[in-house]
């Protein structure tokens, strides 16, 4: 099972406890790990993308890896466990399709306890204003389509992405992307964001993983709680562990990065504990809930 991983982890461990101590990466679980877990109310907290499932070519063909599901079933006997994304709450829900979690949607923007296609749906209510600039932009780029070739277009209750991962030459599709959005996006107010192959049109609110992290931790009065993610819109999620914990809002707090070849080298700075791509994350959930 782990074995696979050890090697490649504790090298890397062992580089990066000499700088910081910050990676506590120990074979089969961390004490750091098995301290938060015995904690009551328990909270976990999972990306999709690139930390439950692996990266496919398009967004629509990724699927969770294998073993993902009946793990979600068992630990949310014993936690709650909430789905943190990126993607609009039905897209991810539909995804992992495990009801009795919390589903969270377009990086905190939505909410629902329980799968969205039998509990309703909350957008945080300053974003409702920016449903119809989102709308309008994503038309924009909609409409020059035939002239980018690989970009395709993903809508959310608020904003969406526009992925260019198909596109032969990323830069050329990046930049079409680009100069049909950023006069417009400022007119009406409304902000970009640049991910891995991917532009995000986004409300201009402060909403983040972390505000969602920290709800999620109040509303459910936990406290322990564990955060796992992959890509840069989780930092803000990884640094809000730690901060929870300086707060002591939670008694004991750890955050999981995914590494990937292309990881940005601050999450793994910031993680307490680091994997080898969504193989290693499903071994350690694997763990995890066997010490539940
Ligand atoms: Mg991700």
């Amino acid at each position: 099972m782990v074995a696979g991983i050890v090697g490649v982890a504790r090298d890397f461990v062992e580089r990066k406890n000499v700088q910081s101590r910050k990676i506590t990466y120990y074979m089969p679980i961390s004490n750091e790990l098995k301290t938060v877990l015995a904690l009551r109310p328990l909270g976990l907290v999972f990306d999709i993308d690139g930390t439950l499932s692996p990266m496919a070519r398009t967004s629509d063909e990724a699927r969770l890896y294998v073993g993902v599901v009946p793990l979600l079933e068992r630990v949310r006997e014993r936690a709650h466990v909430a789905i943190m994304t990126g993607r609009a709450i039905d897209d991810g829900a539909k995804m992992v399709n495990v009801e009795g979690l919390t589903y969270i949607g377009t990086h905190g923007l939505e909410w629902c306890d329980g799968l969205p296609s039998l509990h309703p749906v909350q957008i945080v209510p300053e974003a409702l204003n920016y449903i119809a600039p989102g709308t309008y932009l994503l038309n924009l780029v909609e409409q020059e389509l035939p002239r980018l070739p690989g970009v395709y277009v993903q809508r959310k209750h608020v904003g969406g992405t526009l992925h260019y991962r198909l596109a032969s030459d990323s830069e050329t599709a990046r930049q079409g992307i680009l100069s049909i959005l950023e006069e417009p996006a400022r007119r009406v107010n409304m902000r970009l964001r640049e991910g891995k192959k991917m532009v995000e049109v986004l409300a201009p609110l402060a909403v983040n993983k972390g505000q969602a992290l920290r709800r999620f931790v109040e509303h459910f009065q936990v406290q322990g709680v564990v955060f796992a993610g992959d890509d840069q819109t989780d930092l803000d999620a990884v640094l809000e562990v730690a901060q929870l914990r300086e707060e002591k809002k939670v008694v004991g707090g750890v955050s999981i990065v995914v590494q990937h070849a292309d990881t940005l080298p601050v999450l793994l700075e910031h993680a307490d504990i680091v994997v080898q791509e969504v193989g290693g994350m499903v071994d350690l959930l694997r763990e995890m809930v066997d010490m539940l």
